[in-house]
């Protein structure tokens, strides 16, 4: 304990003299986020600093181990940091797929190599990464994925194509799900990493109704994968998948706190909203309730889920508490901004940002499986309902 207060007395201390003045604004779009990456432009000296010097202590990642770029805090100490960023308003130092989704992955399948070429990268934001899970035909049935690799001895051939790839115009690397096999359908898939750069692969961008165009379609015509990108075993890439499946919805159901965009901490919506209409009042009250309820649960199951104790399924039920609590949150504060909150372009609405996040917020409820599905997931292997 004395131990604990020691940590948290030398880290807050290091960050007031270490986090600028500039990364302690709020984030006010998601173009204030630092993604990094080999193509990545800083915003500012500010932001490059506080990634530079967050990544030096491995505080990127604090809880992954030291030899991978990690921090090699414990529970509690990484709780403590978080607490401590929290206190000065700290932004993340660092947006990243690799961290939330990759990272944890590679941690539990990757081979010694792999966890030592990849994951210091990835801590201090010199690869940014997307996802290649859904195509045309396979979303909810993720496991009817056509993307082919096919061993020609020193390299895979993929051939196919991907959709609604997060980023992939922008990201350095792919994680994907490609068939190795037909014989069975969960068990041909396997589980690649590879250069976007590559000749064969390329992206085509999807507008959405937001005005932004965060999302792709990705063609991979005949592109050559060295053998040794492969994690795990080969055509037992479904279980990497799930894994990380699991780790990208605990990430989702942050939203519901509010997620990276409101510094990773629950803020009261009744202290932003003030609508005259008592109505709406008590209905704002009674999201800040459930709120409370989420932020406690949220934090009993992150740390079950890092002790390995919790159930396999609980990230479903986060997910889907979560994104329906960021989906109500949004629709509140669009009804407490009444005609002003359909502003879409203007300074004084900071670009349309209440309009811009409602619509994007019905995403949350889809991306990394739909509400449904995780419904679905939760009646049959925590409910164990009859016929789920
Ligand atoms: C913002 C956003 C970002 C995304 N980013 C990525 C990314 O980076 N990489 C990536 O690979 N994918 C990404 N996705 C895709 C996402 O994973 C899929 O959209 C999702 O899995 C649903 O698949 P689908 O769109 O094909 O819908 P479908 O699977 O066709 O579903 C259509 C509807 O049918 C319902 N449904 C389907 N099956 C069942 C069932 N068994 N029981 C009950 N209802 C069912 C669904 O709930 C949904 O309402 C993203 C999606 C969004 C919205």
């Amino acid at each position: 304990m004395a131990d604990l207060e020691s940590f948290r007395s030398d880290t807050r201390a290091w960050l007031e003299a270490n986090c600028p003045a500039e990364m302690r604004e709020p984030i006010r779009s998601e173009d204030d986020l630092c993604w990094g990456g080999r193509n990545w432009t800083f915003q500012s000296d500010a932001q490059r600093h506080w990634l530079e010097g967050m990544a030096e202590r491995g505080w990127t990642v604090p809880d992954w181990p030291k030899e991978y770029g990690g921090g090699g805090l414990s529970p509690e100490e990484s709780r403590v940091l978080k607490q401590e960023m929290a206190r000065i308003g700290a932004r993340p130092p660092l947006t990243s797929f690799g961290i939330s989704m990759l990272g944890p992955a590679l941690l539990k399948f990757g081979t010694e190599e792999q966890k030592r070429h990849y994951l210091p990268q990835i801590a201090r934001g010199e690869i940014r990464w997307c996802q290649g899970y859904s195509e045309p035909g396979a979303g909810s049935d993720l496991a009817a994925l056509q993307t082919k690799a096919e061993d020609k001895g020193d390299h895979w051939l993929v051939n196919g194509q991907k959709v609604w790839t997060s980023y992939a115009d922008k990201a350095d690397w792919i994680f994907c799900l490609v068939r190795t096999s037909t014989e069975s359908k969960q068990g041909g898939i396997s589980f690649l990493l590879f250069d976007m750069a590559t000749p064969g692969v390329s992206t085509k961008p999807i507008l959405l109704i937001s005005g932004n165009s965060p999302f792709c379609e990705t063609f991979f015509d005949d592109v050559k994968v060295p053998k040794e990108q492969i994690v795990g075993e080969v055509n037992k890439g479904w279980n990497v998948a799930k894994y990380l499946l699991g780790h990208e919805r605990g990430m989702i159901a942050d939203m519901g706190l509010g997620g990276s965009l409101g510094g990773g901490e629950s803020k009261s919506l009744g202290a932003q909203l003030k609508p005259a209409d008592p109505l709406l009042r008590a209905a704002i009250a009674a999201f800040d309730v459930d709120a409370l309820a989420f932020a406690a649960m949220a934090e009993r199951f992150t740390a079950m889920w890092k002790a390995g104790e919790a159930h396999p399924a609980s990230p479903s039920m986060m997910k889907y508490a979560g994104t329906e609590l960021n989906k109500r949150r949004n629709e509140l504060v669009m009804a407490a901004g009444g005609s002003d909150a359909l502003e879409w372009d203007s300074e004084r609405s900071k670009g349309g940002r209440a309009p811009r996040e409602w619509l994007r917020s019905k995403g949350n409820s889809i991306e990394g499986g739909t509400s449904e599905v995780q419904l679905n997931i939760v009646a049959k292997h925590i409910l164990q309902l009859p016929g789920a």
